[in-house]
């Protein structure tokens, strides 16, 4: 499958997360070209602020697999990654993550870090287990901002 098709099925995580009370954003983790995990935006549900769509996945595809080395496998997720998020992929040794509308994409929502880019960031990331995450952006991009289109202040708006 392509990276286009495997941010298809974030989207397709991310309406089921929605549906569960969350943020439109969905993740999926892969690995040898097989989905090992899913991960929803459980912020609201869980009153959890670390339960992002990647966080989530990355703790569902260690507990399935049984390890915290996910190196060599690649995390989509519908939104431009926060350095949270991109600090879990590191620690966990992911080796690439790919992602669609980017931050600018969904007005006044704001992340963590003046000036964010999760591209530049990810170069100053050294992941514990010694590689490095390659980052790409912007895949199915107005897909993945239409997602977002009625968050605002990372709430729904009417
Ligand atoms: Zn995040």
């Amino acid at each position: 499958m392509t990276d286009d098709q495997f941010i298809g099925l974030a989207i397709e995580e991310a309406g089921k997360s929605q549906a569960a009370g969350g943020a439109p954003i969905g993740a999926v983790l892969v690995k040898d070209g097989k989905v090992v995990a899913t991960g929803w935006s459980l912020v609201w549900p869980k009153k959890d602020p670390s339960a992002h769509a990647e966080t989530e996945c990355i703790r569902s595809a260690c507990q399935k697999l049984q390890s915290l080395d996910l190196s060599g496998c690649t995390l989509y997720s519908t939104l431009e990654s926060c350095s949270m998020c991109l600090g879990c992929a590191s620690w966990a040794g992911v080796s690439k993550v790919v992602f669609g509308a980017y931050k600018e994409d969904v007005p006044d929502n704001p992340y963590e870090v003046v000036d964010y880019k999760a591209e530049a960031y990810s170069v100053s990331l050294c992941s514990p287990l010694g590689g490095k995450i390659d980052v790409r952006g912007g895949v199915l991009r107005s897909e993945c901002a239409e997602l977002m289109r009625k968050i605002k202040h990372w709430s729904p708006v009417e």
